[in-house]
């Protein structure tokens, strides 16, 4: 049986309003379309062999436990970066996604720098960004809704305005609440302050990153088996209860 193995990044550190449900969601789904799923935790210290694993997760933190992660990513920073242009699939939530840029400056002044793959920045802004989000995306060439949950301090700005965001803000804050972006997407990486978990709630986005673990195996996905009935009704029930919320 052709088995997956997605690594998880510091799941002791960076692991906020129910991160890890997207990979229980990534497993359940491999094991319905008939393969296995493992989950391998990485921790600080550990050595990362990508050849070893498909796809790599890391969810979001407190700024203190991002603080932690920090510099033993640094360590790491190269090499990510070779398989992440290579196409590696990597999912990034919030606190994780921050830490792609340049740097994030929280509101009580702490600066961490970021592994600089892109030039954007976070800053800490006047209020929190909390509540309920949902967001336009292009996955596999169709607008698709996602909906998540958000809870960030960090506001992020892009400075190179050619760096893709992964959507549209259609309700809530998104990257910083002023420019209706959302996250950002480069290659098969998508970076999002969607908590949620985002995976369960959104089964198109976990199909795309089951879809590209698959391509580098040179499987094509046959999802056909996998109605998402409940999940496309517990969608429905979900945006229409965000979207009649005021903002
Ligand atoms: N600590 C970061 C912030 O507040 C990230 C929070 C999170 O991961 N939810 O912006």
């Amino acid at each position: 049986m052709t088995s997956f193995i997605i690594a998880h990044l510091y799941p002791n550190l960076m692991n906020l309003y129910g991160d890890r449900g997207n990979l229980i969601c990534l497993q359940k789904r491999l094991e319905w379309l008939g393969y296995d799923c493992r989950v391998k935790s990485l921790d600080i210290g550990d050595e990362w062999n990508f050849a070893d694993v498909d796809m790599i997760f890391m969810g979001g933190g407190s700024d203190r436990e991002q603080s932690l992660v920090y510099d033993d990513l640094q360590c790491k920073k190269e090499e990510l970066w070779r398989e992440i242009k290579n196409g590696f699939p990597v999912l990034f939530i919030c606190g994780s996604y921050q830490l792609l840029g340049s740097y994030y400056l929280t509101g009580q002044g702490f600066k961490m720098e970021g592994l600089n793959y892109f030039d954007f920045f976070s800053e800490g802004g006047p209020k929190r960004l909390i509540g309920n989000i949902v967001v336009e995306v292009k996955n596999n060439n169709e607008t698709y809704q996602v909906i998540g949950f958000e809870n960030h301090g960090g506001y992020t700005y892009f400075n190179d305005t050619t760096l893709r965001p992964w959507g549209k803000v259609i309700k809530g804050h998104g990257n910083n609440g002023k420019d209706h972006t959302e996250g950002i997407i480069f290659n098969n990486l998508i970076g999002t302050y969607l908590h949620g978990p985002l995976l369960p709630k959104n089964p198109a986005v976990a199909d795309f990153f089951i879809r590209v673990m698959m391509a580098r195996k040179g499987i094509n996905i046959d999802s056909g088996c996998l109605t998402d009935k409940i999940e496309n009704y517990a969608r429905q029930q979900v945006l229409a209860k965000v979207m009649k919320i005021k903002s």
